[in-house]
């Protein structure tokens, strides 16, 4: 890794980098970038490189929008490819206030702050995440289609196709850029893919999904496909999902394992367990952030719909892998590639926090299919649902003092505020499905 400022400035020296992207995201998950040249790399690495931060939305008004992009040095990665010849490279970015402050409405900062927390009870999370995706032809003017090549599915093994180049070229890329695949396969539905790249700490993590999902949609485009991370771009077939895998660790040891247990779970894990599950509702906006997410939270898809878990069936919310020891680990199904991945792994670790902290027993688990169970089954279990809409889940986010202050008072305000007006435009608009229903009925 390289990581001190020397080194960083010789490296890019050395193979010829021309331009240099500093990146960070905005509350919405959306990556930005500031490109600047070799010789404002050492500006840049002083952390005195200055952006207006009222361009961006969800930051700051015009008035205070002097901002300060902090460089971290051991995120330095040269891009595989080269525009013109030149080599690109970039450096992922805290943002600053103009005092030398860190700026709470910082994404990347917000994590930090959570992972602090974790730190002082002895903890360090590990998180690996599974990005489904689709690839979509484009129209002769460029422009994203809804078709697709192929008619494969789960694992199917194909004719090679567009779409299984495309991903051929991704999986290399990111292995050049030092990212570990894991897996890499075509999902159930037609044109659907996922690449699981290796768990690292929580930052290094949201860090890695924001690379990987700009480098999927990089490459597509150089295959003449377009890539989208929506959650659910086609009706009655699959959406895609980003389940993550969690692990706690204490004196490296993994904290989520007990040999004792029936289940080998430790007491933690459980709370960890209790935690997701009491706030489950309230970061589900964080987690599921378009109104478009909701149409994935469906029953039929492997997608998840009650709030409950279980060490077997992959229907309910929480999943026990089987594997433990090290490996040991609960996989959460329902965030989905649109969420920003700071916010939706600081709010995943704030409730396992407060489950641990207020030692919030789990319900049992549930072993069978939760779709198959009757809905008085369901309610005398006391299984709740998770939000049905992206309204019901900034209700839920309102009511949950734990989750809101994972974000922040300026991450909550102004992700509350562009949400309702998301959902405000959504139900005002008149749907395809409308039409069809009512147009030659009244
Ligand atoms: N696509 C499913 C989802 O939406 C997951 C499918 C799977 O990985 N088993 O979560
Ligand atoms: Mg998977
Ligand atoms: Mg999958
Ligand atoms: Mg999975």
């Amino acid at each position: 890794m390289v990581d001190s400022r020397e080194a960083i400035l010789q490296k890019a020296t050395d193979l010829g980098v021309k331009f240099i992207r500093l990146q960070f995201t905005d509350i919405f998950g959306v990556l930005k970038n500031v490109a600047i040249t070799l010789d404002q790399l050492p500006k840049a690495l002083n952390n005195e490189l200055m952006f207006d931060g009222s361009s961006i939305e969800g930051f700051v008004r015009i008035e205070e929008s002097d901002m300060y992009l902090r460089p971290d040095p051991s995120t330095f990665t040269i891009f595989p490819w080269k525009p013109n010849g030149d080599a690109v490279a970039r450096l992922i970015c805290d943002v600053y206030n103009a005092d030398g402050t860190p700026f709470i409405g910082c994404p990347r900062g917000t994590l930090k702050r959570v992972i602090a927390e974790a730190e002082a009870l002895g903890y360090t999370m590990n998180v690996g995440p599974e990005a489904e995706f689709f690839l979509f032809h484009t129209d002769a003017t460029g422009r994203p289609t809804l078709e697709t090549h192929d008619r494969a599915g789960y694992f199917d093994l194909t004719p090679v196709d567009l779409g299984e180049d495309a991903r051929r070229d991704m999986v290399l890329t990111l292995q050049q850029m030092g990212f570990e695949i894991e897996a890499s396969h075509h999902e159930v539905a037609p044109g659907q893919h996922e690449i699981d790249f290796k768990y690292a700490d929580a930052l290094r993590t949201a860090d890695n999904i924001a690379t990987f999902k700009f480098v999927v949609r990089t490459i597509a485009q150089r295959h003449g496909l377009h890539a989208t991370f929506m959650p659910k771009p086609i009706y009655g077939i699959a959406g895609s999902g980003m389940h993550c895998n969690i692990s706690l660790f204490r004196a490296g040891q993994n904290a989520f394992y007990d040999p004792d247990d029936d289940l080998q779970l430790s007491q933690v894990a459980y709370y960890f367990i209790g935690g997701l599950i009491a706030h489950a509702r309230g970061m589900t906006a964080i987690t599921n952030p378009t109104v478009n997410s909701y149409k994935r939270l469906v029953p039929g898809y492997e997608a998840p719909v009650y709030i409950a878990w279980s060490p077997q069936n992959r229907s309910p919310l929480i999943r026990i892998p089987a594997k433990r020891g090290l490996s040991t680990r609960l996989e959460v199904r329902h965030p989905d590639p649109s969420t920003n991945p700071y916010l939706a792994i600081a709010v995943m670790l704030k409730a396992g926090l407060d489950g641990i902290k207020n030692r919030i027993q789990p319900p049992a688990p549930i072993n069978a299919n939760i779709f198959d169970m009757e809905a008085t089954r369901l309610r005398a279990e006391g299984i709740d649902l998770l939000p049905g809409t992206l309204d019901e889940a900034l209700d839920a986010l309102e009511k949950d003092p734990v989750i809101r202050e994972a974000l922040g008072p300026h991450i909550y305000q102004r992700f509350m505020e562009a949400k309702r007006i998301e959902c405000e435009e959504y139900r005002t608009r008149v749907h395809q499905w409308e039409i069809e229903h009512y147009l030659t009925k009244f």
